[in-house]
């Protein structure tokens, strides 16, 4: 357990792999190794930095409380799963019957590339250039004073550039003002609310009056009249370049890795019979917990408090993760609404303490979970603050009040960082305007949390420089009226969306290109994905993001490469077979890609053909490497979308990869191995294309090993999402294939951004030092996204630089330029505030425990692969320890006996242990390698809302619903049910529970259900009846399945995947899947949440 994990995982130090993403420092390149980033003067706490304190270790506790489980060798072993023929598959045949293979390899010459249909000589069309595709007006010129032309499209094209970060400005910012107007020195006419609330979806605002702005001088072509319209995701028809003068580009190289590892087979989880035999009634007494204390009264209570005995905001959180925050309930001898950053640090214990301050004792109170999903804090800001700040859906912070130094962040022990999902769904109003307001100096976006200094200056919240509003700024399209700059909508939104000017663009705005790159080796046309995925793009080729400039191709692949011409004018696609797959080249380069809407009938004969191409093939070998280098070869010239779908290891040419899981091993091997990746291939291949802004999607659909830790990193430095499908087969799995029709929807017809780059800004004095998700960092603190998505989700880990003792608030600001669908920039800006502290308390009662720990999740992964396993999991239980030691010692004025912690942070210890007990970080021998990392994925790219689905899954009882408390939306009944804690404590045999995990959801039904549910909802006439594969829910006329599928329908409704549901009988062979999500209860390898909690009060107190 080495001290130095995270200085490693940022890029510098000893670390040589980089976990995911661009967990890189880019100046580490500059630096001698060793050297931390940006936090030389002072050592930012790490709290994932290794203690070296004994793990805990299940076997000291001879018997956990809550969940007796016999020692016996059945629970060791595993049974392997059943049909899991893991690696080799037979040699099938050796000739692949749709074309014979090429083998010699062509000359130096123009090389031929086989056509299976006699390719009709068709001469290549005019090569594409460059600008070939734009069709829009030419770029108008704008002659603005902007800093210096970003160049981040083409690197190629715009060598000479150089990552300046943030010029800085002309006149150095007055740094002795700070961000909020002092009183007496500057009118404090900063935003006042507007007089009405801005509507994101009003239609269009008009033009403006008579009157039109006045013009900046030198403005060359003709500056639309500012106009603001809203429009969901989307966008106009008008095409016009893209680029962010944002975006200076750095070369900078970013490595990252992860790991993974560990087979999953199911676990017997007979004993749980046992326990549920007796569930019905509390524990035995005085049931002891090897050398422990017998429970104490409040852990043999497995009732649900009465709700009055619930924090106000907890029973008033409803919604889930989708609703606003819930507005933090003040104390009402507190603090009064209105005070900036209401100092909560003179709090006393006996009075007056803020509810995220009162001292909770873990060991006695133990209902702690809210009946609903937890909602997201709100910073102690003033109303009129609040009201404008970001939604958390976007932007979080782990401390919702800002440390005034870094010494004081490091007595807290809490990481500081962001969590971000900047291109969710939303409804945002889109601004149309020739004149994008931004900071001289630092080129922050102007926001709703500057200050205007009077109508024509304002200054900067994040450097403080004062700047001249431009004349184009005074008029109002929302009021339609001049001299009201602070009523603008850039300053009323803390989330708005620009489109963005030429000087945005270094080349026109590239269109919408998707390449499909699918394997059709024989294990392929096994799985039968190959007629799924043809239907579903059949069916969604008109949904598919783009204008009339979209382009779309396919490569197919299994020891060859075949490419489809499907040029304008031809009768039938024509199949162009490469054989030669060392020195990839392309047959037609120029009629590979086609315009969709002139080629689509041909695309559509290709779609409905392909599934029987290769419907008898015996080729087994998959050269996938050779494969993605054609692809990139192809999409180069423009960027774009390519789709992978993998069914198997790689195994021939460059890029093969050979099997590096054994299962015997999982048991016996101390640490899990093979988490970075085995080869570069991947991760370079993956650089080339974010410098050619190509993304690549990875679909991977096997029961087999597959190495995803390797073939992984071609999604995750491209900016790429990876889905997996474990054991996906046509017949076998309906389940998975349900599930992968779903995602394949939402996948075509999502929205999607291309040549994006996002930087994220924040106050001076603080500074961001590494980044979590699937990107490329390009120069310190700017991320390439060749796509964005709206289901990605981003981590930045944060330090304090300078004090920030005259601050009162600070600000972070993302802004992500892309090009849309329809050719268009834009330039989305979100802007969060937050109030700075001086107390440790306050800390403390800022702290956002979701948000804390998603980003601990996401220094965890780093830290398995840069270190290990082991190491990880030390440093997550270190993590409570130290933050529940140091509000122990330093926040709390009265000591008392127990475990003890602030009401906000009171389900830290149990997201911990849930962690430790997640696919991506548990031990035993029951987790696949491959299931390992893609968790370990998912954790760092999903937006926080869904990670913690998947850290700490939902528990509903569901025979018993009502429509008590239930949601009407759309004249639609939704029931909400109570969440449950977990475990099986709160089972009854008599009951059926719904569990969802994120992307999977188990009905589990008790062996005694009542009839009733079975009858009405399932359709059933008895226990035994219950089918069992049972995955869907059948639609019955009556008022009980109704309200169920209403539940389970809204429940999937809220993310952007499919989750499967297994309808699961007591017997049934997924039952242990369902039962390891029993994070409070004892299992082989892990300790119940009562033991833990008394693992970390020992450590506490040594
Ligand atoms: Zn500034």
């Amino acid at each position: 357990m080495s001290t130095a994990g995270f200085n490693s995982q940022n890029g510098t130090g000893t670390g040589q792999t980089y976990t995911n993403g661009p967990s890189q420092n880019p100046v580490a390149l500059q630096q001698p190794p060793g050297v931390g980033y940006g936090m030389n003067h002072q050592p930012a706490y790490n709290p994932m930095q290794a203690k070296v304190l004994g793990p805990p270790n299940p076997a000291l506790y001879a018997s956990g409380p809550h969940q007796p489980v016999p020692p016996g060798p059945q629970l060791g072993s595993y049974p392997p799963p059943p049909a899991q023929p893991l690696l080799t598959r037979p040699q099938i045949g050796v000739l692949p019957s749709h074309t014979p293979p090429q083998s010699a390899s062509p000359g130096p010459g123009p090389r031929q590339a086989q056509a299976t249909p006699p390719a009709q000589a068709t001469p290549p069309p005019p090569a594409v250039t460059s600008t070939s595709y734009y069709t829009g007006p030419p770029a108008w010129q704008y002659a603005a004073p902007r800093g210096p032309a970003p160049n981040h499209v083409n690197p190629a094209a715009a060598a000479p550039s150089h990552s300046s970060a943030q010029p800085p400005g002309p006149g150095a910012p007055p740094t002795s003002i700070h961000g909020y107007p002092q009183p007496g020195t500057a009118p404090p006419p900063m935003n006042p609310p507007p007089p009405h609330t801005y509507q994101p979806n009003r239609p269009a605002y008009g033009p403006p009056p008579t009157a039109p702005p006045a013009r900046p001088p030198g403005a060359t072509g003709t500056p639309p009249p500012p106009k603001v319209d809203a429009q969901c995701w989307g966008a106009a028809s008008s095409a016009r370049p893209p680029t962010e003068p944002d975006t200076q580009e750095g070369d900078v190289e970013c490595p990252g890795d992860v790991a993974g590892n560990g087979p999953q087979a199911p676990n017997s989880y007979n004993h749980v019979d046992n326990r549920m035999a007796g569930a019905a009634q509390p524990g035995p007494p005085g049931r002891h917990l090897g050398h422990y204390p017998s429970l104490p009264p409040g852990y043999q209570n497995t009732l649900a408090p009465p709700p009055s005995s619930l924090h106000p905001a907890l029973q008033a959180a409803t919604q889930p993760y989708t609703q606003g925050p819930q507005p933090y309930q003040q104390q009402p001898g507190g603090p009064g609404p209105d005070q900036l950053s209401p100092s909560m640090a003179a709090m006393s214990l006996q009075s007056g303490t803020p509810e995220a301050l009162r001292v909770v004792n873990l060991l006695q109170e133990r209902n702690l979970l809210p009946p609903a999903p937890v909602p997201a804090p709100t910073p102690c800001l003033t109303q009129d603050l609040q009201k404008l700040n970001c939604s958390p859906e976007v932007f979080r912070c782990t401390l919702t009040s800002i440390p005034q130094t870094q010494s004081l962040l490091n007595k807290a022990k809490l990481p500081l960082g962001l969590l971000l999902h900047p291109f969710k769904d939303l409804s945002l109003p889109v601004v149309t305007s020739s004149t994008i307001v931004r900071c001289r100096s630092c080129r922050t976006y102007i926001n709703p949390f500057v200050s205007f200094l009077d109508q024509r200056r304002w200054k900067c919240n994040l450097c403080y420089r004062v700047n001249d509003v431009p004349e184009e700024f005074m008029y109002n399209p929302v009021s339609r009226s001049y001299g009201e700059p602070h009523k603008r909508p850039e300053v009323q939104n803390a989330t708005i969306e620009f489109i963005a000017p030429s000087e945005y663009m270094l080349r026109p705005p590239q269109p919408a290109v998707y390449l499909f790159v699918l394997d059709v080796s024989h294990n392929a046309v096994e799985t039968g994905y190959l007629s799924v995925f043809c239907q579903s793009l059949l069916d969604n080729i008109n949904a598919l993001p783009g204008d009339s400039r979209t382009k779309v191709g396919f490569i197919t692949f299994d020891s060859t490469i075949h490419f489809y011409n499907l040029q304008e004018g031809l009768s039938q696609p024509q199949m162009l077979i490469v054989s030669d797959i060392e020195d990839i080249f392309l047959p037609t380069p120029d009629s590979l890609l086609v315009n969709l809407n002139e080629c689509k009938e041909l695309v559509q004969d290709l779609l409905k053909s392909l599934p029987n191409l290769f419907e008898k093939t015996m080729e087994t070998q998959s050269a996938l490497g050779s494969a993605l280098q054609a692809a990139f070869k192809l999409l180069s010239p423009t960027g774009g979308r390519m789709s992978v779908f993998q069914t198997q290891l790689p195994n021939l040419g460059v890029g093969a990869l050979q099997s590096r899981e054994d299962p015997n091993q999982r048991a016996s091997a101390k640490d899990v191995q093979h988490l970075s990746p085995a080869t570069d291939f991947y991760k370079k291949l993956a650089l080339d294309c974010s410098g050619q802004q190509v993304a690549v999607d990875l679909f991977l659909l096997s029961a087999q090993y597959c190495d995803l830790a390797s073939l992984g990193c071609i999604s995750r430095f491209s900016a790429g999402s990876v889905y997996y499908y474990p054991s996906y087969h046509h017949q076998h799995n309906p389940a998975q294939v349900e599930r992968f029709q779903r995602d394949l929807k939402r996948y075509l017809t999502r929205k999607i951004g291309f040549e994006a780059v996002m930087r994220i800004r924040c106050t001076k004095g603080l500074s961001i030092h590494t980044f979590h998700g699937n990107f490329f960092v390009r120069s310190t603190d700017l991320l390439s996204l060749p796509n964005v998505n709206p289901d990605a989700g981003f981590a930045v880990q944060m330090s304090i630089e300078e004090n920030l003792d005259d601050m009162q608030v600070v600000s972070f600001q993302a802004a992500l330029l892309y090009t849309s669908s329809k050719g268009e920039r834009r330039i989305r800006v979100h802007t969060m505030c937050l109030p700075v502290v001086s107390s440790l308390s306050d800390v403390f009662a800022g702290a956002d425990v979701q948000a804390v720990t998603g980003l601990l999740a996401c220094m965890a992964v780093d830290r398995s692969v840069t270190s290990s396993l082991s190491d990880a999991r030390d440093a997550m239980t270190n993590a409570a320890i130290d933050s529940l030691s140091s509000y122990r010692q330093s926040a709390l004025t009265i000591q008392q006996p127990g475990l003890l912690a602030p009401a906000c942070l009171r389900l830290f210890p149990l997201y911990i242990l849930a962690l430790l007990k997640q696919k991506a970080f548990r031990t035993g021998t029951s987790t696949r390698l491959d299931e390992r990392v893609f968790a370990m994925y998912q954790l760092k790219y999903q937006p926080l809302a869904f990670a913690m689905l998947m850290i700490h899954p939902a528990l509903y009882r569901l025979d018993d619903l009502s429509d008590e408390g239930a949601l009407n939306i759309n004249e639609r009944t939704i029931p909400q049910p109570r969440v449950l804690q977990l475990s099986v404590e709160k089972l009854s045999r008599e009951g059926a529970f719904l569990m969802d995990a994120g992307l999977v959801m188990y009905l589990w039904i008790g062996r005694n259900c009542h009839q009733n549910f079975l009858s009405q909802v399932l359709g059933v006439s008895s226990y035994a009846a219950v089918p069992e594969k049972l995955c869907l829910l059948p639609e019955l006329d009556t008022a009980e399945s109704q309200r169920t599928r209403a539940l389970v329908s809204w429940l999937r409704d809220q993310r952007p995947f499919f989750p499967s549901l297994h309808i699961i009988r007591d017997e049934s062979q997924l039952k242990p899947h369902f039962m390891q999500n029993m994070i409070e209860d004892r299992t082989e390898s892990a300790l119940s949440y009562y033991e833990f909690l008394l693992h970390l009060q020992q450590q506490i107190s040594k």
